[in-house]
């Protein structure tokens, strides 16, 4: 995920609004309302997915998958 808008630079956080296109070609809200397409590929904008996990959420699922693969190998 691009956490910058290409036009203005703006910080664009992964739990915030932001627009992009195809190309992950990435805008803020305040970019957005000036364009109707990307101005780089002419692809159509629509709002990006939150991100709400972070790497802390993503590791606290991490054992509990591990186990489950471990515990069917040995036929538990
Ligand atoms: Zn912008
Ligand atoms: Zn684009």
């Amino acid at each position: 995920m691009k956490n910058t808008c290409e036009l203005c630079a703006e910080a664009l956080v992964g739990d915030g609004e932001a627009w992009i296109c195809s190309y992950e070609c990435t805008y803020c809200t305040g970019c957005h309302r000036a364009l109707d397409v990307c101005p780089n590929c002419g692809g159509e904008l629509v709002a990006r997915p939150r991100r709400t996990t972070g790497a802390a959420a993503i590791a606290a699922r991490t054992p509990a998958r591990i186990a489950r693969r471990l515990s069917r190998r040995r036929g538990w």
